[in-house]
């Protein structure tokens, strides 16, 4: 690893750190203004930084070679290419807002894998985010921190991404999920602590290769608006548990409608993991866990072959609730398992996928984090 000197040649003035994070459940819920409930990972990037007096930003990366340097003043959607749209779109979306933010230089480092839906984007957004603000003492809330993340994400790198993963990397805490409220714009912080009730919950990344991901994904949200529309609801989270028949019966689609089936259950799902949380009956939570990769594997149908076999195998070996998490179509499975049983499930994953001729998966141990801030 090259040092901060090394590569700008002069000593930082501090470091900030934005974690990664993981979806416990809550699925394609935030863009029918549902419920969602991730967890922050230890997992996280960290951007060392130093002020510039001459406006100018220089971004390296210890995954990439090399410097990238913008100006801020001729910063606009689109001037900067490659990884650094990330740190570039942050400081065009903090001016934007008025933050009077200066030049900088920022070396990235990260122990999250990209593109595993860990969302190292918005951890890498979030940290430019909050070194930026830091290096010059500007004081901003971390919802604040995060939305701001989200525009720099929607509309300098020009992806079309909710707001969980902004919020899960600058508002979770530790030993806690984080219960956002999409339509209340709301967030409470649900105990979650696993190892007190000698339960683990493995992340295992499927390695699986895209397909398709961002048509499947845009597909979904024009699925779940054209129902919304039909039903004549703002959004599909009107749609009760109580209501659900009845607006399944109203619905012309049959496709549509295994897609509304899912949100609708989805939501209903989250709600119920919140209330047993917060009974301290963590172990009852996963049976949620698996009828929710259920609902995504047969109606929402966004699993992969290797996101189902981890699922399968993991429960085979004894977990207590397994399901994919993330968009879909490759990613990460999360799996609560009893933590004296978590090597051997991890175990019995990797032979699975062996037999299956996949690639060999990877897993690291989900411990609820905090999240962003000024590292000492
Ligand atoms: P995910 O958020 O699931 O990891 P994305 O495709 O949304 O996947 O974001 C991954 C992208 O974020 C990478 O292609 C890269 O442009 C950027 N990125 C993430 N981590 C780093 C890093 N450590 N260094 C440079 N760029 C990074
Ligand atoms: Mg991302």
């Amino acid at each position: 690893m090259t040092t901060f000197e090394e590569v700008f040649g002069t000593a930082p003035d501090g470091a900030w750190r934005a974690p990664g994070r993981v979806n416990l459940i809550g699925e394609h819920t935030d863009y029918n203004d549902g419920l969602v409930l991730p967890i922050a990972l230890p997992n996280r990037i960290v951007v060392t930084a130093s002020a510039r007096d001459d406006g100018i930003v220089a971004v390296s990366s210890n995954g990439q070679n090399g410097v990238i340097e913008f100006a801020l003043d001729s910063l606009e959607p689109g001037s900067v290419g490659d990884w650094a749209t990330y740190p570039a779109g942050m400081a065009w979306v903090l001016r934007e807002a008025g933050y009077e933010i200066g030049g900088a230089n920022l070396l990235v480092d990260s122990d999250l894998p990209t593109g595993a839906g860990l969302s190292s984007s918005a951890a890498l957004l979030c940290a430019t985010g909050v070194a930026l603000l830091g290096l010059r003492d500007l004081e901003v809330d971390p919802a604040e921190v995060a939305r701001l993340a989200q525009k720099a994400e929607n509309q300098y790198v020009g992806a079309p991404v909710g707001l969980m993963d902004q919020m899960a990397s600058m508002c979770c805490t530790a030993g806690h999920a984080l219960y956002f409220d999409i339509r209340a714009m709301a967030t409470e912080q649900i105990p979650f602590d696993p190892e007190a009730d000698g339960l683990t919950l493995l992340v295992i990344d499927v390695k699986a290769p895209h397909r398709h991901v961002d048509g499947e994904y845009a597909a979904r949200r024009k699925s779940c608006e054209r129902a919304a529309a039909e039903l004549g609801v703002p959004a599909l989270r009107s749609i009760t548990m109580d209501g659900l028949d009845e607006a399944l019966a109203k619905l012309s689609d049959d496709v549509d409608r295994r897609r509304v089936r899912h949100v609708v259950t989805e939501i209903d799902r989250v709600e119920q993991a919140v209330a047993l949380m917060r009974a301290g009956r963590l172990r009852d939570v996963g049976a949620l866990f698996t009828a929710s990769h259920v609902s995504m594997r047969d109606d929402f149908e966004i699993t992969v072959p290797e996101l189902d076999v981890a699922v399968d195998t993991a429960l085979a070996a004894g977990a207590v609730g397994a399901r994919m998490t993330g968009g879909g179509f490759g990613g990460c499975i999360i799996a609560l398992v009893e933590t004296a049983k978590a090597d051997q499930t991890f175990a019995a994953i990797e032979r699975a996928f062996g037999e299956h001729g996949f690639r060999a998966p990877t897993s690291l141990a989900a411990t609820p984090s905090p999240g962003a801030s000024k590292l000492d």
